[in-house]
């Protein structure tokens, strides 16, 4: 099987003095309809990471190939054509827009993907459906709860039906109830094969995930430290 996400020897260091080696040689792949969980201290390079993965950011040195395709030598906007078909964004913050409606919000990144006027329609009730907030279609954002604002983002990042969703500590700011409702979300998705990438502080998301990696200094280890 061809794995979604495979980075090899992935490091990222930001200029300064002195420079900063957020991530150091990680090396990760991950399959269709995996579960990744992402944990460790913070600052400890977790959305370094996950904005490399996600191609919002170029590494250092190392490579990486998301579907089978190298995106060291991509052209800007070929990265950015495949960053909007492949892969969805969830974050803590929502990062959703108040005043605009649940359809409104899903519609501008369909716009973005330049995704078929005639066709938007349907795949944003599809999504809607998927997370349980047809009745909802018409509400200003800024009205939602916090738990339907995580929704909503969850269905604006599988609307094009990506195959990867990389979330960054997507249940930080919810309760267990909301926190249950978006873990069973995202199995719905893993179950129809799309790889999901989680970062996350919370023990409940880590014995969801079928697999943990940790991070501390930059450095990935699939074996977590003693406590
Ligand atoms: P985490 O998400 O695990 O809390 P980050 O990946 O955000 O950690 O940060 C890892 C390290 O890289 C931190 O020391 C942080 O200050 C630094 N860092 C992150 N982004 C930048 C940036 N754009 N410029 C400089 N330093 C950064
Ligand atoms: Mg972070």
């Amino acid at each position: 099987m061809t794995a979604v996400i495979n980075a090899t020897h992935l490091s990222r260091t930001f200029p300064g003095n002195p420079p900063i080696h957020a991530l150091r040689d990680a090396t990760l792949r991950v399959e269709p309809g995996e579960k990744l969980a992402i944990y460790g201290p913070s600052g400890a390079g977790k959305s370094t990471l996950l904005n490399l993965l996600g191609l919002l950011d170029a590494p250092t040195s190392g490579s990486y190939t998301v579907l089978g395709e190298e995106t060291a030598s991509m052209p800007a906007r070929t990265k950015d054509h495949l960053r909007s078909q492949a892969i969805g964004f969830v974050f803590q913050q929502f990062h959703i827009l108040g005043h605009r409606t649940t359809r409104e919000n899903i519609d501008l990144k369909l716009s973005i993907a330049r995704t078929p006027t005639t066709t938007r329609t349907r795949l944003i009730d599809e999504a809607l459906d998927k997370v349980g907030l047809t009745h909802r279609t018409h509400s200003h954002a800024r009205n939602l709860s916090g738990g339907e604002k995580q929704r909503l983002a969850i269905a604006r990042a599988i609307v094009n039906k990506p195959q990867i969703v990389l979330a960054d500590e997507p249940t930080g700011n919810l309760d267990a109830r909301n926190t249950d409702l978006i873990l069973t979300l995202l199995d719905d998705f893993s179950a129809a094969g799309i790889a999901i990438v989680v970062i996350t502080h919370s023990d409940r998301t880590a014995a969801w995930s079928h697999r943990n990696v940790y991070i501390d200094d930059g450095v990935l280890t699939n074996t977590p430290p003693r406590s």
